[in-house]
């Protein structure tokens, strides 16, 4: 992994809510191209909002996020910093607990919607890859339906499908599985885990423990919006040096 590019880099990341509300406190963060990150931590650390200022869903109040080389400065609110905000946001896909599809539209419909509303190209000229994809995350067969009419682990994938459509540079999972019946989680982490294996960079939250171990490159583990440890899956559950990683990590294993 050492060899390859840097994909994200976060230095020195703040994020306060309100007037004293610090929930980000100087994270930095440096994520290789195809490298697969799972950050754990107790809820209200501040994942999902590490996450959410990566792809600038929340502005972040101090640092900088540099992806795939564009880099924003928080303190800036030049034109060229929007600029380079917007390119950020089309190279980096997220998918949430709550899937987020358009009830309105068939799952083909919202494959579609981001190289359609957001890139500008012709629907005619996005179906093909949006079939492509569909097919990759299992789901052919439910090109016309509606999300209504699809299970969550269905309707999770064409969510996945959703932000692959972008063709991102980086996949952002906020609890993909955490809203699924069990007996579907399955099905969503094994679309996570081809996408790994095709060499997509991804930074994923998520307790589904067969992902942090055996696919993640690297574990981190976040309380009171900063890391307490990092390291690769196999010290990290087995071996934390941490007392709170420990703590923690009693709770999930
Ligand atoms: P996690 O994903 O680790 O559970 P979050 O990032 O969702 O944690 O939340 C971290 C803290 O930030 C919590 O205390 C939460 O209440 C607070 N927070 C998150 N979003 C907002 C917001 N939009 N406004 C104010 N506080 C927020
Ligand atoms: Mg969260």
């Amino acid at each position: 992994m050492n060899d390859k590019k840097t994909m994200v880099k976060i230095e020195n990341l703040h994020k306060v809510f309100g007037k004293d509300s610090h929930v980000l406190r100087g994270i930095d963060l440096d994520v290789k191209a195809g490298e697969v990150v799972v950050i754990l931590g107790p809820s209200g650390s501040g994942k999902s909002t590490l996450l959410r200022c990566i792809n600038f869903l929340e502005t972040p109040t101090a640092g900088t996020i540099t992806v795939d080389g564009l880099t924003v400065n928080a303190g800036k609110a030049t034109k060229e910093e929007e600029t380079k905000i917007l390119q950020i946001r089309k190279k980096t896909g997220m998918c949430f607990q709550s899937f987020n599809l358009f009830p309105h539209m068939t799952a083909i419909e919202n494959v579609i919607e981001g190289p359609v509303t957001v890139l500008g190209q012709a629907k005619s000229e996005c179906i093909p890859y949006a079939e492509e994809l569909l097919d990759w995350v299992g789901l052919s067969d439910k090109r016309d339906v509606h999300p209504s009419r699809l299970s969550g682990g269905q309707q999770q994938r064409v969510a996945i499908a959703r932000s692959l459509a972008m063709k991102p540079d980086v996949m952002l999972f906020d609890e993909p599985t955490s809203a699924l019946d069990p007996e579907l989680v399955g099905e969503v982490v094994e679309v996570m885990e081809r996408l790994a294996d095709e060499g997509m960079t991804i930074l994923a939250v998520t307790h589904e423990m067969h992902f942090a171990r055996d696919v993640a490159h690297r574990v981190l583990i976040m309380d009171g919006g900063d890391w307490i440890e990092q390291g690769p899956p196999e010290e990290i559950f087995t071996n934390p040096r941490e007392q709170r990683s420990k703590q923690f990590l009693a709770h999930i294993l």
